[in-house]
């Protein structure tokens, strides 16, 4: 007997971070809502990417969730930066805690999604064999979510094992006296390495770009430390969303060359021992502005690396010297300069020898096959669009969003794009340059605004205007160019996917102006957006 496919008012896709978040918001702003995940578990980003050594690099407690102070007060983060499995399990304890398991199921992909003009909702196929109604799609897929691995010839042939660190098995991968390479030596390769150097027989990493790593000082949280952040709740809260990238990490109020050469030396010791993404945002200001400032401090990194790694020759192929300190995203370490010290551990430079060819037996470069028994692809993601580009979505009158988006996304807010009524994507590109929770946060509540009001008003349908979409996505590319940080040869412009439009996928005019237009939309009837009745809802609240 054929069956009635399930309908709901709020399809959500995607238990991540910001899926989770909009389950939890549409559920209590009274949507019958429902989510799929294509994982065997929730967590998103942070299901997947389960490698030996992959952690937070924000602070946990500023990366969590802050929508409920209860949560923030009951849940103690051991560490200023978690590792993968505390985050797993906090994602499960909110699902837990929010009652939100039973509207979640996991083992579902989205496959197809279209929208049906008569009717205004979305068909979406599941799995390419079932079907879900939902009135208004969530597309919460992230930006990390697809992962690449470059087309290097004989993948095929290998007989070894091989992983990628996005699609790290759930039973561990045993290093233990095996020939291991990790190729790519951005964030992930660098978390990675350290933890692999210590097991393996031997370890050969195949870098072709150095970053400018440096350290994470990660520490545990004290008893104190909790109790600072349960009392600081609000200040945290505030801060954060007065911050222009959602960190705790102070602004500096000087310039490099204000301080004496004495004194810039000493700020550089400081900076090196800050945590995390402190380097970044309380250096001087004109950091990534004034090439002068940036080169004496990446000089100061690169003595750093040569401190510490003891051949000269691996020191020098470890300091980039094809950008400068923010152009990419910073990727930040502990015990990976060190683990060039052990005798197990080589490094390849794929400028000076390419890889060829993966062999049987391991990885051909120009300087002969290295004998494997794993090859650990640390090759990063289609950043920002590759979730999206894979669902085959279609919006009004079948218009593919590969074709609307052929030459890079198009977006207002980060949230709709023109011609896909009903459809929305937090979190996706366009959305975060800094603390992702806190834009996609931020996204989220707009989006569950947005449909409450519809839903106030009687509305069915919800339409972004395509001159709104383009004042929005000049702005973006404005901004781009602006930008301090992250030029054209970072991956946040799609340049490490072969074939992919180069278009900025970041949004970098700052969480202030996201909120401050956010509060002008509303405040406005959440014009520009456009709103038509349908003639039968059908869709019901749970
Ligand atoms: P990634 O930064 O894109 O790094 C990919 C690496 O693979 C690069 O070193 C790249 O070299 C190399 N690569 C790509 N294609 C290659 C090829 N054909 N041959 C050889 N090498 C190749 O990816 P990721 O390390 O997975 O990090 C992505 C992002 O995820 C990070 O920037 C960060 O936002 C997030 N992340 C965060 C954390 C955290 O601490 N919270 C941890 C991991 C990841 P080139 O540089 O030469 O292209």
């Amino acid at each position: 007997m054929p069956t009635t496919p399930p309908r709901y008012d709020v399809l959500v896709v995607g238990a991540g971070i910001t899926g989770i978040y909009q389950l939890y918001r549409a559920r209590e702003a009274g949507f019958g809502a429902y989510l799929v995940e294509s994982g065997e578990g929730v967590g998103g980003t942070w299901f997947w990417n389960r490698y030996p050594g992959a952690r937070f690099d924000s602070e946990s407690y500023t990366y969590g969730y802050l929508f409920s102070k209860e949560l923030f007060d009951e849940w103690e983060w051991r560490e200023h930066f978690a590792e993968q499995p505390d985050i797993e399990r906090y994602l499960n304890h909110v699902v837990d805690r929010f009652k939100l398991r039973d509207d979640i199921r996991c083992g579902a992909e989205v496959t197809a999604a279209s929208y049906d003009d008569a009717v205004g909702s979305w068909q979406v196929t599941v799995n390419d064999s079932e079907t879900i109604h939902a009135r208004f799609l969530v597309s919460a897929t992230g930006v990390l979510s697809v992962p690449f691995v470059p087309d290097v010839p004989g993948r095929d042939e290998f007989a070894g094992q091989q992983v990628h660190t996005a699609r790290w098995p759930a039973t561990p991968v045993d290093f233990a006296g095996k020939r291991v390479a990790i190729i790519g030596t951005g964030s992930s390769g660098v978390q990675l390495v350290p933890i692999v150097a210590e097991q393996a027989a031997a370890l050969t990493v195949y870098q072709r770009t150095a970053n400018w790593c440096t350290p994470l000082n990660n520490a545990p949280i004290t008893a104190d430390e909790q109790q600072r952040l349960r009392c600081d709740f609000d200040t945290i809260v505030e801060t954060l969303n007065t911050s222009p990238s959602g960190f705790l990490h102070p602004l500096h109020d000087r310039a490099a060359f204000d301080d004496s050469a004495e004194d810039r030396q000493r700020f550089y010791e400081r900076m090196w021992q800050v945590p995390g993404f402190g380097k970044l945002i309380s250096h001087y200001t004109d950091l990534t502005f004034n090439v002068e400032a940036n080169a004496e401090w990446c000089e100061f990194v690169a003595r750093k690396i040569r401190s510490i790694v003891r051949d000269p020759d691996t020191a020098a192929r470890l300091i980039p010297r094809d950008h400068r300190f923010g152009e990419k995203r910073p990727p930040f370490v502990t015990g990976y300069f060190e683990a060039f010290n052990r005798p197990n551990v080589r490094l390849v430079d794929l400028l000076e020898s390419p890889i060829v060819r993966l062999t049987s037996t391991g990885i051909e470069t120009a300087d002969g096959v290295a004998e494997l028994d794993l090859v650990i692809w640390a090759t990063g993601f289609d950043f920002g669009t590759g979730a999206l580009s894979r669902m085959d979505i279609r919006g009004r009158d079948g218009l593919a969003l590969n074709d609307h988006w052929s030459d890079g996304p198009r977006t207002y807010l980060g949230v709709q794009t023109a011609g896909f009524p009903n459809f929305f994507f937090p979190g996706g590109p366009h959305a975060a340059a800094g603390n992702n929770p806190r834009y996609n946060g931020d996204q989220v509540d707009f989006v569950t605004d947005l449909l409450v009001y519809a839903r106030d008003q009687g509305y069915g349908v919800v339409e972004i205007d395509p001159g709104a979409e383009a004042t929005w996505t000049n702005m973006i590319d404005r901004a781009a160019r602006k930008a301090p940080s992250f030029g054209e040869c970072s991956y946040y412009f799609g340049t490490n996917i072969p074939g992919k439009p180069r278009k900025y996928l970041l949004n970098s005019a700052g969480r202030p102006k996201l909120l401050s237009m956010i509060a002008e939309i509303k405040a406005n009837d959440f014009a520009p957006f456009q709103f038509a009745r349908v003639a039968d809802h059908g869709f019901a609240a749970r």
